[in-house]
């Protein structure tokens, strides 16, 4: 479903990642953990295209999906904006901080990308939307605002925002990490959920080791933007092969 190949992401003169090789499978559900600036989140920003890779390739769901600067054989051109538009269909992304539209109700800011971006027809939209509202347990709420409702809730519509897209890739970006644990443990709660009901393919950046352990099929530990080692969580969090894994392991658990 994702594979990078030798992506180099430079900032400036800094390089974030530096030829990382990388493969997802349908359906497989993995986790990054590493040290605060290691390249986890870049990594969700090059797959929902808002940076782009300086170097190398990221195929999704088998298409070229990355744009290299010139564009040579398999990349694409910078211009290729609505081949992007539909590449990133395929993906849906959830913050840190929620960025639901102030002005909408709930149900409207569930409603909205299904209608204006895929074209499907209102009532369809909202009777997903209505389900998607039950999955998080915000039916209830569905004709408030967003600022009148807490963290924890509004981060459940923008999962319910996430899926009304249909993605067949889901990148969570420490999503609970804005919560205070009450709120975090009612989103964690509702992942753990989708992640365990659906075929998605789940790409999650995380301090929640307990959640990373619960869902996770596979953990990879970065560092310095390489991974520095993978394995299912039973292994990576018992056994670690790196002391730099064993360290980090130490300060989070
Ligand atoms: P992590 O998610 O593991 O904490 P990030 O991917 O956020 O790491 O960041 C990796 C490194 O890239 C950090 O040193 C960060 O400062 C740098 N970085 C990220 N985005 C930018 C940017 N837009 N401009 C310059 N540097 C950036």
């Amino acid at each position: 479903m994702i594979r990078f190949e030798g992506v180099v992401k430079r900032f400036g003169a800094r390089t974030v990642l530096d030829g990382l090789d990388l493969s997802v499978a349908p359906g497989e559900r993995v986790t990054l953990i590493g040290p605060s600036g290691s390249g986890k989140t870049t990594i969700l920003r090059l797959l929902m295209t808002l940076e782009r890779v300086t170097e190398g390739i990221i195929h999704l769901a088998g298409r070229p999906y990355s744009h290299m600067p010139q564009g040579p054989a398999g990349g694409l051109v910078p211009s290729d904006e609505r081949y992007l538009r539909t590449a990133r269909r395929h993906v849906g992304m959830v913050f840190q901080q929620f960025n639901l539209f102030p002005h909408m109700s709930v149900l409207e800011n569930v409603v909205e990308a299904p209608v204006h971006v895929l074209g499907v027809d209102r009532d369809e939209a909202e009777a997903r939307a209505l389900e998607l509202l039950d999955l998080v347990g915000l039916t209830v709420r569905r004709e408030a605002r967003p600022a009148r409702l807490s963290g924890g809730e509004q981060q459940r519509v923008a999962i319910a925002r996430a899926l009304a897209m249909r993605p067949e890739v889901l990148l969570l970006d420490e999503v609970t990490s804005a919560l205070d644990p009450e709120l975090a443990a009612g989103v964690l709660d509702v992942l753990r959920d989708v992640a365990l009901t659906t075929d998605i393919t789940l790409l999650c950046v995380t301090h929640e080791m307990g959640f990373a352990r619960e869902v996770s099929d596979r953990i990879l530990m970065f560092d310095h933007g390489r991974v520095l080692e993978s394995g299912p969580p039973d292994r990576v969090f018992e056994a670690p092969e790196h002391e730099r894994t064993r360290s980090f392991l130490r300060a989070v658990l």
